[in-house]
């Protein structure tokens, strides 16, 4: 979406899409490489910066195209390195990103949609529904913006790999499945050589379970990872969590996820929020152990960041030490993320509704709970 509905973002154009407007200029065939190779190499936002091409061209490319559309509408800095930013579209729309530095990797948490339709029942972003779907320029212009936050392209160079961001994740506000073509097509961008050039394993899709999509997903000859969100081992306690889950049962979801396991070999991961309580005892533990016998998978237990209102509780250290020698000691793979960005407003969904316009039920009137539930793998330690 850009202000100006005679521009295209060129962020959401494949280089074949590109490649065409520049044949009707009867432009060099490697001038639209030539481009892409500024934007998604250099770094550049402006046409008027690439010095190799004619000011002509240049002026005419400006006329057409866009490079950025989102405005920092705001940025928060935690002592742990992770960086928080609110990019505003020109609709008003908004998305959180987050950079998530961890030793030699530097993640982008990006998002798919302005707010979310599932509406879990723990999770900020979906408390207002959702606002639109982002298009696939929005969402690769996120990466591209986080990535901008990394410093210098050349510190830390590694062969094969882009020096500022090693990883992305679809695991921001929205249900990445349910906008797939918009999805589908930013992950291509990411991933391509022409694009910001990020190896298919190095990026992470994140959903609640869509078993239509994730078998369409299996099909599509990506290398990417799978995070299933379940929270919970169980249908009844999971329809308690995640609304979306009265449609899709916890069997509909082992079988898509082994569908995606024989297409692809890649095991999945199982995403689980423990909340204080409610999903983090014994029981819960021996059916989760039992279900992941069911699936080549692994488990990321996530310690839940407290949103204010919404009624649940972050686990002790202790429980969830409990809970994770219950895992290992059933055999089940499990790491445990540490929270990142303790002290900003890090939990997904918080920075948008804290904007003064932030939708029917206002801003939150209070400082924002610290910490994030999307992290970076490490102990369980407060
Ligand atoms: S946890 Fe994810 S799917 Fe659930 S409401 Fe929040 S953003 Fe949407």
């Amino acid at each position: 979406m850009t202000s100006d509905p005679r521009k295209q973002h060129l962020l959401g154009t494949p280089l074949t899409g590109f490649a065409a407007f520049c044949a009707e200029r009867k432009w060099p065939v490697y001038r639209a490489r030539q481009v892409y190779q500024w934007v998604f190499e250099h770094g550049v936002a402006d046409f008027d910066a690439m010095t190799n091409l004619a000011k002509t061209d240049r002026a005419k490319l400006s006329e057409r195209w866009i490079i950025l559309t989102g405005r920092e509408a705001r940025r928060q800095e935690s002592k742990d390195g992770t960086s928080k930013l609110l990019l505003e579209w020109p609709d008003g729309a908004a998305s959180e990103c987050v950079l998530i530095p961890d030793e030699t990797r530097r993640t982008a948490c990006i998002s798919s949609q302005a707010g979310c339709p599932v509406g879990c029942t723990f999770c900020a972003s979906g408390i207002d529904g959702l606002q639109r779907q982002l298009t696939a320029g929005e969402i690769v212009e996120q990466a591209v913006q986080i990535r901008a936050l990394c410093g210098d392209p050349v510190e830390n160079r590694r062969p094969g790999e882009d020096p500022r961001l090693s990883n992305v994740v679809l695991m921001g506000i929205g249900e990445p499945l349910a906008n797939y073509d918009n999805v589908l097509q930013a992950i291509h961008t990411i991933n391509a050589d022409w694009g910001m050039n990020i190896g298919a394993r190095k990026i992470t899709l994140s959903t609640v379970g869509l078993p239509r999509q994730i078998r369409r997903l299996a099909e599509e000859d990506l290398q990417i990872n799978l995070a299933i969100s379940l929270h919970a081992p169980t249908d009844v306690l999971r329809r308690k969590l995640i609304p979306w889950a009265e449609r899709v049962s916890v069997d509909e979801l082992v079988s898509a996820v082994n569908f995606y396991f024989e297409k692809t070999g890649r095991e999945v991961t199982l995403e689980y929020l423990l909340l204080g309580g409610v999903n983090d005892g014994p029981r819960h533990a021996a059916d989760l152990a039992n279900l992941c016998r069911r699936m080549r998978c692994n488990v990321n237990l996530i310690r839940y960041n407290p949103v204010a209102g919404l009624g649940f509780e972050r686990p002790s250290s202790a429980a969830a030490h409990h809970f994770v020698e219950q895992l290992r000691a059933r055999s089940v793979n499990v790491h445990v993320r540490k929270s990142r960005g303790i002290d900003i407003d890090a939990a997904c969904g918080q920075l948008r509704r804290a904007r003064p316009d932030s939708g029917p039920t206002g801003p939150v009137d209070k400082p924002l709970q610290p910490g994030s539930n999307k992290a970076a793998p490490d102990g369980v330690t407060d």
